[in-house]
């Protein structure tokens, strides 16, 4: 199979999108975008090793490359149309270009983003999805934009799709609550839905890639605010309980990226409108005047984990 016929093969359904004007197949897509929309664009990829262990199967991959990605648009509220797909992988196994595509295409079909373009190498297996979608002018969610006074909530549950990762990695003896567990961290769900519903209801949003802590920091950096976390009001895992001690829970909860949840800050008179959204959402803390992020449990202070996943951090020594 050379490089076209894999790109005809696997690459090349048809989306059925009215504004994909030339798709796979030209030197670049032609894309409508609607008058009066902003254009919303992000990038991320997954490596083997890095991002999800060696022996993951295609069809995950394939899965969580574009989850990740759908996240990023879920997290400024934004409608994804369009993605582009670059992929390196050390062959063209047919079986595992299958899963991979069946697992792309499956929740791309999901939430009705067409693939577009791409390219296709071969080396180390890499996979970078461009994610682009459209937001009505002004309206999207920023990280900047938290106020003092403002609740902190985070969707979801935190933490279990990091307590699912350590449990791939561990060979942990599988039941009920690790199969949740690690469910978790292979099929992440983007919040789409919950972004939506956050138009004009946050006055900042992200998702949650790198851990609570970290990326709550970062939200009040953009923000020129600080937070107070009450760990007392973190959503709780009966699944997490069961398989790991009070304090990996409480690591995997503050420090765990991976779970793709939303993390928004809602002014008070906005918080009646959190109960009609259809995915739970926890208030975990307050935004405060100063910088950066203490913890409090039951009122006391307690020491956070420091820093979440970061590619570049210097060995301790
Ligand atoms: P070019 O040399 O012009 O970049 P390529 O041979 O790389 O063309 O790609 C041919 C067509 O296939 C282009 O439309 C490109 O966007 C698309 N394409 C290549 N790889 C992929 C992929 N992995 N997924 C989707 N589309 C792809
Ligand atoms: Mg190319």
């Amino acid at each position: 199979m050379n490089e076209f016929e894999l790109i005809k093969r696997y690459f090349s359904r048809a989306s059925g999108r009215a504004d994909v004007v030339v798709g796979v197949g030209d030197d670049a897509a032609v894309l409508d975008v609607p008058p009066g929309l902003q254009l919303v664009a992000a990038v991320d990829t997954i490596i083997e090793g890095i991002h999800f262990p060696a022996g993951t199967s295609a069809v995950d991959i394939g899965y969580r490359a574009l989850a990740v990605n759908l996240s990023d648009i879920a997290a400024m509220g934004a409608e994804p149309r369009w993605i582009t797909l670059s992929l390196t992988t050390p062959r063209a196994d047919a079986s595992w270009l299958e899963g991979f595509a069946a697992g792309l295409y499956e929740l791309a079909a999901r939430h009705d983003v067409a693939l577009v373009g791409g390219d296709t190498c071969k080396g180390p297996l890499v996979i970078s999805v461009q994610v682009l979608g459209t937001i009505e002018y002004g309206r999207a969610l920023l990280r900047a934009g938290a106020r003092p006074g403002d609740a902190i909530y985070v969707s979801g549950v935190p933490g279990e799709a990091a307590a699912g990762l350590a449990l791939l990695q561990s060979n942990a003896e599988r039941d009920s609550a690790s199969e949740h567990l690690v469910r978790r961290f292979l099929r992440p769900e983007p919040r789409l839905n919950l972004g939506r519903s956050l138009r004009g209801v946050a006055s900042a949003a992200m998702d949650i890639s790198d851990g609570l802590v970290t990326d709550l920091t970062k939200l009040c950096a953009a923000s020129h605010c600080g937070a107070r976390l009450d760990l007392e009001r973190l959503p709780l895992s009966t699944p997490m309980h069961a398989r790991f001690t009070e304090a990996q829970v409480r690591h995997f909860t503050l420090a765990g990226g991976d779970d793709y949840e939303l993390l928004f800050t809602v002014p008070r008179e906005h918080e009646p409108q959190l109960s009609a959204f259809d995915v739970p959402c926890t208030r975990v803390g307050e935004i405060v005047a100063g910088d950066g992020v203490g913890g409090f449990l039951h009122g006391e202070k307690i020491a956070l984990p420091s820093a979440g996943f970061d590619h570049f951090r210097e060995e301790d020594t």
